[in-house]
């Protein structure tokens, strides 16, 4: 039996059209830092997992020290213009798990869905655990180039040293590429590239539905099912197609859909809602 937990570490405000993307390739990245619309304030969502082999968190949610006021990069237009966060200290990962009862270093996995810092922020609180990253988004984030892209290297604990998944366990389901975890074969890593190039997506097997932690595949799952990309993702093209992907593995097996920004992920967990057609 596989547990899971929703945690809030705190919530983001973006763009309207980061949500829901508007016009095509660069003139949609364009548009969602023009756009002057915010949307509600969303959650940021992490997830532990109660698994036989050990304790497994996915995305670690973001940090208080956002707070700070030369947290983000102010040279770049991205931090300037398109996000917004409101995390306290005591809505950190760290924090939240021992409150479940649940202590941060019996965490035996972390796996990042990507490196934004809304999942990678709460790193810190995890040096004893393995942390699986993909190989594609692990380079793309690094160095200065990762900061041009948006992320924010220079905040990973000094220990930081990912073990990087490349995918070499064959397809599943409509995915051409998957890394398996557990040795019983019920934790699976998809590649899921759209909002990053190397995002990736866990897709928890039980015995009659699948659990899909989506990460920022989408920012709800109405988005996922009509096909609608974001306003960031580097290609239009790769991210439509992960979302059919998706949407096809849900027509398949029933499946409780779970993105990291959903307002109603956490009720659709708790209450088993798969996605319908
Ligand atoms: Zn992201």
């Amino acid at each position: 039996m596989i547990r899971i937990h929703a945690i809030q570490t705190g919530g983001v405000w973006i763009r309207s059209r980061q949500r829901e993307g508007f016009g095509r390739g660069t003139m949609r990245r364009v548009h969602t830092l023009l756009d002057r619309q915010w949307t509600e304030r969303l959650p940021i969502w992490a997830w532990v997992m109660e698994h036989p082999e050990g304790l497994i968190v996915i995305d670690t949610g973001d940090t208080a020290k956002t707070a700070e006021p030369d947290y983000f990069p102010r040279w770049h237009p991205y931090f300037r213009l398109g996000v917004r966060m409101d995390v306290k200290p005591e809505e950190e990962i760290g924090p939240q798990l021992k409150g479940l009862g649940l202590s941060p270093d019996d965490v035996r996995w972390v796996i990042l869905t990507h490196l934004h810092t809304d999942h990678a922020g709460g790193l810190h609180h995890f040096p004893k655990a393995e942390i699986l990253v993909s190989r594609s988004e692990y380079q793309s984030a690094r160095g200065t180039g990762g900061l041009l892209r948006g992320y924010l290297p220079h905040r990973w604990p000094d220990w930081f040293a990912p073990r990087l998944v490349d995918f070499s366990d064959g397809s599943f389901g409509p995915f051409s590429k998957s890394h398996v975890l557990t040795r019983a074969q019920d934790v699976i890593l998809v590649p899921t590239p759209g909002h990053t190039y190397g995002h990736l997506s866990v897709i928890v097997r039980q015995d009659d539905h699948d659990v899909f932690i989506a990460g920022d595949t989408s920012y709800n799952e109405a988005l996922m099912k009509e096909g609608k990309i974001d306003g960031v993702a580097p290609s239009d093209e790769l991210a439509a197609d992960t979302l059919r992907r998706i949407a096809q593995h849900c027509r398949t097996r029933p499946t409780i859909y779970l993105p990291s920004h959903d307002p109603d992920a956490q009720n659709r967990l708790a209450t088993r809602r798969y996605v319908q057609d």
